[in-house]
């Protein structure tokens, strides 16, 4: 056998190690050596030893023989990267831009391997016949600990390990001892670590109705001649899209294919899973942050070996290694939180499109309010468009009132309740029924600001104004810097300094004011810092120990309260004048998904919304639920402005400690790119242009071709790499980017 060489991505993020090293693979290892093993090699001038990913294998060496080094060993404590994992790292960082090494690690959401749990029994091996005389021996020779154990066990033939080491208090080299001696057995039994609920019973599956039924059999009809489509289910707030998802995974799991179900937040998978393991009993799973190490590799595990055929979990879920990947389901699939934060900012949409594509599976998008990215490839046709029109059960949707807050204050309504909105409240504390107010904020009020000379404290390390806490210190939610809320202000010494605009905490002291009776509940980042405060919320008020519940955007997802017949949105503008392209978008989402809150059950509801913008094609294609409408109006002003998903964007972000570093680094990149005759967009300041004193400048480069896109930061990736760039000058890549 010739020798065998190794190409392999080192373990450390840097540009200019993003590239792979060749090794020569021990004669030793040889057998055991694979594609996507950990290895440890000597790595740089001095040799240091380094852990590295083989992505291919050869036998034939790329430079001189003689000058490559040798693997040292493979890691048995880490996770194997599947070849077919390579590849999807490799596309992702071809289309988001990283390291190779970053890409690797987020294919790999489960890097180390971690020792199975054991459960471990103590048995009585000596027979009852011989056990009495075993016990006098012991007796006589004052062995009071292993006396006590024999005794126990002869009683009870078997004992747990946690009631022979804590209860008996035996010390366990007495335990091993006696089994040295053949008195008594350890029976260890390795067991998977199970996060999912326990004790639900398995129920039967709603007959569907027919509109849920018609999709279905389209569905089927495609699976079972070996088309794998992408499908966007577009349906209203309990038109029941998840009776759909559950369907069509029972096909494909009859099938003998596994299913990855994505949801967009942590905090609703409790629910979620609830209802997959009443249909799918043991054979669900769930893959998320909040799972310890140990619990996480164990679900890892369970899916690769087949023992799972269903995995719940936000965007990282996507990576489960399942044999036999039939089907991917993204459920509210326009949520920002699949575009990953960090670095390849992926989208998990995207990717999971692309791994759909590779693994041969089929793809359900569903949403009440498809992003436009999806809409537009549905109307083009490349997705199949499902919609649902109506609410599964009984439900109507509810009625939709449009406040003018400019004419209420007019009127000499000072307060933060319009007229009517404050009449409703009224009439459903009197019919005990719940209600639903919602803020697109947090906080006790927003920024402090003199109102004097019009200075508006901001936090000294970043480009943002400070939030007022209640606690009385100002605070900056970007880097936890505070202080304690000045008495007059630093710029003129004017005692009128203060708090303005609308906080959760503000509207709870004014519900408290106008209706003292009422009992409020508030759920927003301050209250569900704590572990499952956030589910202790939703239940207390689910079980009706509260008339009104006051939150910012989490109480608007999913949650299904039979009770509240009254949705207010308080200032459905908040969130429209944010300086972002995608701002009436998400407005739309927010409205639409609050007014889905109000009769879920069988009262009907009513919703408020509240606004200085009643004419704004946002609100009123809201109040209307008429996506249409939103979506024609929305992408006309997307194709003027040359914004996604017309066009597409390549945010470049620049950041570093020296201002002018930054801003010449910038410039100079916006050359390279004009200069191939690109159009580009900046250099400017981003509009958060320093975060803990690191400045920040961005470019943006837009083009009608993705691909394009593409070829332009592989440019700027050549052109950085020749540069001898300062260290803490960090460049990074955003195509499409969630805000701008
Ligand atoms: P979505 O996921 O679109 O919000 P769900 O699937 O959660 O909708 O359904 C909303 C409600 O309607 C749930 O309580 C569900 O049990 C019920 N439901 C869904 N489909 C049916 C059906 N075919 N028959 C009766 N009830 C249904
Ligand atoms: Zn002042
Ligand atoms: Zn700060």
């Amino acid at each position: 056998m010739g020798t065998l060489y190794a190409d392999i991505i080192i373990n450390i993020s840097h540009e200019a190690l993003d590239r792979v090293f060749q090794y020569r693979v021990p004669f030793s290892l040889c057998d055991q050596i694979r594609v996507g093993q950990s290895v440890r090699v000597p790595f740089g001038a001095g040799n240091r030893e380094q852990r590295g990913y083989v992505v291919r294998l050869s036998d034939r060496a790329d430079y001189d023989p003689k000058k490559i080094k040798e693997i040292l060993s493979i890691e048995e404590d880490s996770v194997d990267a599947e070849s077919r994992m390579i590849q999807l790292a490799y596309w992702i960082r071809e289309n988001y831009g990283s390291t190779m090494i970053q890409a690797l690690k987020t294919v790999l959401p489960v890097q180390d391997k971690m020792k199975q749990k054991e459960k471990k029994t103590v048995k009585l091996l000596l027979s009852m016949e011989h056990a009495p005389a075993q016990l006098d021996e012991y007796f006589g020779k004052h062995y009071v600990a292993k006396a006590r154990l024999l005794a126990a066990l002869m009683d009870h033939q078997e004992l747990t390990w946690e009631s022979v080491i804590k209860n008996l208090k035996i010390p366990r080299t007495t335990v091993e001892g006696m089994e040295k001696d053949g008195i008594i057995r350890v029976q260890r039994e390795q067991f998977y670590r199970n996060p999912n609920p326990k004790g639900l019973q398995i129920e039967e599956p709603l007959p569907l109705n027919e509109d849920q039924e018609r999709l279905i059999r389209e569905f089927k009809e495609d699976y079972a001649l070996g088309e794998r489509k992408t499908y966007l289910l577009h349906g209203v707030t309990g038109s029941g899209k998840t009776e759909v998802y559950l369907a069509a995974i029972e096909e494909a799991v009859r099938m003998g294919k596994q299913a990855i179900v994505l949801i967009p937040e942590i905090a609703l998978t409790y629910q979620t899973v609830c209802r997959f393991t009443k249909r799918f009993g043991e054979r669900v799973s769930i893959l998320n942050s909040r799972l310890s190490k140990g619990e996480k590799y164990d679900q890892w595990l369970r899916a690769k070996n087949g023992e799972i055929d269903i995995i719940i979990g936000p965007r990282s879920a996507l990576f489960v290694p399942f044999p036999n990947l039939g089907l991917i389901i993204i459920d509210e699939e326009h949520e920002g939180s699949y575009k990953s934060e960090q670095t390849p900012k992926y989208h998990a949409r995207e990717v999971a499109l692309q791994k759909a594509e590779m693994e041969d599976a089929a793809v359900i998008l569903g949403s009440a309010t498809p992003s436009l990215e999806s809409y537009q490839k549905a109307l083009d046709g490349e997705y199949r468009l499902w919609t649902l029109k109506q609410r599964a059960k009984e439900a109507v949707l509810p009625d939709v009132y449009i406040e003018d807050l400019r004419e209420e204050l007019k009127q000499g309504n000072r307060s933060m309740f319009s007229r009517r909105l404050y009449g409703l409240i009224e009439d459903r504390l009197q019919k005990k029924e719940q209600i639903m107010l919602f803020l697109n904020r947090r906080g006790y009020a927003g920024f402090v600001s003199c109102r004097s000379c019009g200075t508006v404290m901001q936090c000294p390390h970043c480009d943002v104004s400070l939030t007022y806490h209640r606690d009385g210190k100002l605070r900056c939610h970007y880097c936890g810097y505070e202080e304690i809320m000045p008495e007059a202000c630093p710029e003129c010494k004017s005692p009128f300094i203060g708090t303005f605009g609308l906080g959760t905490q503000k509207v709870e002291a004014a519900i408290k004011r106008e209706f003292p009776e009422a009992r409020v509940l508030r759920m927003d980042m301050d209250t569900t810092k704590r572990k499952h405060s956030h589910e202790k919320i939703l239940k207390s008020f689910s079980d009706g120990e509260a008339d009104i519940l006051v939150g910012t955007q989490m109480i608007v997802k999913g949650h299904d309260f039979a009770d509240v017949t009254l949705v207010g949105i308080l200032a459905a503008d908040l969130s429209l004048h944010a300086n972002d392209f995608r701002a009436a978008e998400r407005t739309f989402q927010l409205l639409t998904q609050a007014a889905g809150r109000a009769g879920r059950g069988e009262k009907a509801g009513e919703v408020v919304i509240q606004t200085y913008s009643p004419e704004h094609y946002c609100i009123v294609t809201a109040a209307g639920q008429d996506y249409e409408e939103f979506y024609q109006q929305e992408i006309a002003y997307r194709t003027m402005l040359c914004y996604p998903p017309v066009w597409q964007m390549l945010t470049v972000l620049l950041a570093g400690p020296d201002e002018e570093v930054c801003r010449q680094t910038a410039q100079r990149l916006g050359r390279v790119i004009k200069n191939s005759g690109i159009r580009v967009i900046g250099p400017g300041e981003a509009s958060l242009s320093k975060v803990n004193d690191i400045y920040r400048q961005v470019l943006y480069v837009k083009e009608k071709d993705y691909q394009q896109l593409v070829r332009v930061k592989e440019r700027l990736e050549l052109w950085i790499d020749r540069q001898e760039l300062p260290k803490d000058l960090h460049i990074t890549f955003d195509f499409n980017p969630m805000s701008s």
